[in-house]
């Protein structure tokens, strides 16, 4: 196992830098799922290990509450737009807090700060020189809202995602030049003054750069009514996808730029050529780093109404636990990769990992404690472990956890060894000792579980303390 380091006294450069972590804001069409869940306990994770850490910290969630799809989800729902938001917006809100997500800050892109923000920025661009106005004709997703071309599509014109025949559009809209930052976008990405991982998806994006000329963005739209108007164009509004990127600045509350963007691997071509290039158009900074995370499929399936395959993670969350949801979504799968959700690999990781060796650990060693009278008191945890530590930082969660659970797993085998039982006859004074390192080993763990497992680290630390042992994990049926 790996080596203990000794307590940081002094911050390393990147410590004294606010860790500024985002996630993607979510579509308001729909009601949470897993797969939104995963993303956002990622960031949680990442953002209560800094904390714990000592590092000032900024965690930004929202919702993307603009666009087509938003009128004709009220209008289904016989609401207004702005009600309908208003409500799903706060299902979203509840389902982070259920979760045990602790953002800093929660930003809605219906807030009239984001609005003006957002109208602000376009003037700018077109101030500069970067915005024209032109004559478009397209194939038009409405799922998508997004115009496509011909080969992104199936025969009849048919969107490969949504399955619906895209409607030919022909509007007077205005372009942002993003095809001028060709070779910048390539220049930074090669330079890593944008960092993107995993590097699979870097190099996909560099060769995408590099094979494909870039085309113009038409960032407005004639025909979308919920959004953001044009400023010097009322009959417009603003593309939803600029609108909702710039979401990062407008919630971030004076942290610009971000350290770390969390995004799903469906939407990094928007976030590692557009993003970028809008804010180098505007002369602000790049993020630091963008992470393009794997999805979650459920049986083997894409997540999706129309397959009945949702997930309610609230509902896993009432029956088992948070805990157990958030330890089996990133000790199962690498965060970087694809991973697959089954109820029954859920259930069998509760079952052995934390109903057996991590909650009969912590049962049969405090009761173990009492029957045999030793003596101990809870200190609390400073030093911590160099391999697990650089394990999170590189989002390689299923490694940190793996490395906490070699942990559980010595405490169990020192059990089966050193028989405490028996010791209390022949060698009363060893038994003490081998107490005391089994609760020393079972603080380290609650220690060690925090930024995942929130709820049963401060569970366990109560335990130490009280020294009544519980359930941690009850049977189910
Ligand atoms: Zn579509």
């Amino acid at each position: 196992m790996a080596e203990i380091s000794t307590p940081q006294t002094e911050k390393s450069s990147q410590e004294k830098e606010t860790f500024f972590i985002t996630t993607a804001i979510h579509y308001v069409s729909d009601i949470p799922h897993i797969g939104h869940a995963y993303e956002m306990i990622a960031a949680d994770i990442l953002a209560r290990y800094w904390r714990r850490r000592g590092r000032d910290t900024f965690y930004l969630a929202g919702t993307d509450e603009h666009g087509q799809k938003i009128i004709q989800a009220a209008e289904k729902r016989g609401m207004k737009p702005k009600e309908f938001v208003d409500e799903v917006s706060l299902h979203y809100k509840a389902a982070w807090a259920a979760l045990e997500i602790r953002y800093d800050n929660f930003i809605r892109t219906t807030d009239p700060a984001h609005e003006k923000y957002v109208q602000d920025f376009v003037q700018k661009l077109c101030d500069l020189d970067e915005i024209y106005k032109d004559r478009y004709e397209g194939l038009y997703c409405v799922g998508c809202e997004e115009y496509k071309t011909k080969n992104e599509l199936g025969p009849n014109n048919v969107c490969l995602i949504h399955k619906k025949k895209c409607e030919g559009v022909f509007e007077n809209i205005y372009f942002f030049k993003l095809s001028k930052y060709q070779n910048q976008l390539i220049d930074v990405i090669e330079k890593n003054k944008i960092e993107i991982e995993p590097i699979e998806r870097r190099n996909e994006i560099l060769s995408f750069l590099k094979r494909e000329p870039l085309r113009d963005l038409a960032i407005s739209r004639s025909k979308v009514s919920w959004g953001i108007s044009v400023p010097w164009d009322k009959t417009q509004t603003i593309y939803v996808w600029v609108d909702a990127l710039l979401n990062y600045i407008t919630g971030a509350r004076g942290h610009w730029p971000p350290s770390l963007q969390l995004i799903g691997k469906d939407i990094f071509r928007f976030h590692c050529i557009i993003w970028p290039a809008m804010l180098m158009a505007a002369g602000l900074e790049l993020p630091r780093k963008i992470f393009i995370h794997g999805f979650l499929t459920v049986d083997g399936e894409k997540i999706s109404k129309s397959r009945g395959n949702i997930i309610d993670p609230l509902q896993i969350s009432r029956i088992y636990g948070v805990d157990a949801l958030r330890y089996f979504l990133f000790r199962e799968m690498p965060f970087g990769q694809d991973g697959d959700f089954t109820i029954d690999r859920f259930e069998k990781r509760y079952c052995s990992d934390l109903a057996n060796d991590l909650g009969n650990l912590v049962q049969r060693v405090i009761t173990m404690a009492n029957r045999y009278k030793v003596p101990w008191r809870y200190k609390t945890i400073t030093k911590s472990y160099f391999q697990i530590d650089r394990a999170i930082e590189n989002l390689e969660f299923h490694k940190a956890l793996d490395l906490i659970w070699d942990i559980v797993v010595e405490a169990n085998k020192k059990i089966d060894t050193e028989k405490p039982w028996e010791l209390f006859e022949k060698d009363p004074q060893k038994l003490e000792k081998v107490i005391s390192q089994l609760l020393e080993a079972i603080s380290q763990i609650a220690f060690q579980i925090d930024p995942f497992l929130p709820e049963t680290s401060w569970l366990i630390i109560d335990q130490l303390k009280s020294m009544k042992p519980d359930h941690l994990f009850p049977r189910h049926k």
